[in-house]
């Protein structure tokens, strides 16, 4: 028996059954359908990709995983000195893991950490946002804004170790005012926060934070788990402004395997390397550095870098600015598109119930989700295909 995720399984609808998969399309046994979700935005390049799937199998054909602990191997090694090229600025110490989640609790871990190694008890508060997805274990969950998916504010009531604002500045300046010598960090979905329902917003919350992280001594944390590799139409939000950790997931791979990173600059590496085993990062997760999950990782960004996917999301964008221009109906509250994510927010989620089943009639697959519908969409969609997705969407309204 499958138990399936966010879903109370006594009211759930039968699954839709994929057997096969490739390029934008996912595979019924009668239907063809567009995925319009990168299967949760992780799979850019598409299904079946002949690059990608090579490099897995000819790793495989060498070994598929051995543990880091006191070992090593070339794809880790190569991917590790790619990321460091391939990122902004010093973030440059990459520890493997092997999903977003749990590299959003190594960050996190970083951070508390970075202060107890100097002595410095009280920063033990993180400051986060209003409607934060940060992932699904605890700590993860205590900063991310719970409401709609978890229990844990009820079972716990409001942490004592977080802090939400909006994505205002003002908001932002008092809350340093006021909690700046607790704070360890700042963790942030920058620019776009996704599962919390696609809410964009500036680059300029992003500077002010920087600048007030560094007054204050606090550690600036992006989790680009879903707005890395160009999803908002930056390669990375950290291009623009530079955290002191980015944590990196879902598209890291192409979609192939579970496989995520998070990369300290050089100041909170340097905050662990000293002579004092208790100030080790203690933690390993068993896949850590997989090989497969690196060597398909190297893979997709080498596809990254040489076939100007930056041109590709930016067409995706002006595709979608066009199609949905226009589109406006009594029961949208709001239409929002950044790079490779166009969302259309309604006030009544009951407005998109039924959306599922007619989108798969036409031949697109996706996953509205409380008061919101959205796209993201792989990178190597068509044009057409892309026009496919968004009459689908207009259509819903115009029935
Ligand atoms: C999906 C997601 C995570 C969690 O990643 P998993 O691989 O599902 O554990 C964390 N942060 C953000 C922003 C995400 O979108």
């Amino acid at each position: 028996m499958i138990w399936y995720p966010y879903a109370q399984m006594k009211h759930m609808k039968t699954p839709y059954e994929i057997v096969d998969a490739e390029g934008v399309y996912l595979y019924t046994r009668d239907k063809k359908l567009i995925d319009s979700v990168s299967s949760w935005w992780c799979m850019v390049h598409g299904y079946k990709h002949p690059a990608l799937n090579e490099a897995i199998v000819s790793q495989t054909k060498k070994f598929a995983h051995v543990m880091l602990g006191g070992l090593t191997h070339e794809p880790v090694q190569k991917l590790s000195q790619k990321l460091q090229e391939f990122l902004p600025g010093d973030l440059d110490y990459c520890f493997f893991s092997d999903s977003g989640s749990v590299a959003v609790e190594v960050a996190l871990k970083m951070a508390l950490q970075y202060y107890m190694n100097r002595n410095d008890t009280r920063r033990t508060t993180t400051l986060a946002l209003n409607h934060a997805y940060h992932g699904d274990t605890f700590k993860a969950m205590e900063v991310g804004d719970d409401e709609d998916y978890h229990f844990v504010l009820k079972a716990y009531g409001p942490s004592k170790n977080v802090v939400h604002i909006p994505t205002k500045i003002r908001a932002l300046e008092q809350a340093f005012e006021t909690h700046h010598e607790t704070l360890c960090c700042f963790i942030v979905e920058p620019l776009l926060q996704c599962a919390g329902g696609m809410r964009m917003y500036d680059v300029a919350f992003l500077k002010r934070a920087r600048e007030l992280c560094d007054q204050y001594d606090v550690l600036l944390i992006f989790d680009e788990v879903a707005t890395g590799f160009g999803r908002t139409g930056n390669r990375f939000a950290a291009d623009l402004v530079l955290p002191d950790i980015l944590v990196l997931g879902k598209a890291l791979t192409g979609g192939y395997i579970g496989h995520a990173v998070t990369v300290a600059n050089e100041k909170v590496y340097n905050g662990f390397y000293d002579d004092l085993p208790a100030h080790a990062l203690m933690h390993g997760p068993t896949y850590m550095g997989n090989a497969l999950a690196c060597t398909v990782a190297l893979k997709s960004i080498e596809l990254f870098e040489t076939q100007d996917y930056m041109a590709k999301i930016r067409r995706i964008e002006a595709i979608s600015r066009r199609e949905m221009s226009g589109i406006t109906d009594s029961r949208i509250k709001d239409v929002r598109i950044m790079g490779g994510c166009v969302c259309v927010e309604v006030y009544d989620p009951e407005v998109l119930k039924g959306y599922q089943q007619f989108a798969y009639d036409r031949g697109v697959f996706c996953r509205p989700f409380l008061n919101f519908m959205y796209a993201m969409v792989p990178y190597i969609i068509t044009e057409d295909e892309l026009v496919q997705v968004f009459d689908s969407m207009k259509t819903w309204f115009q029935r």
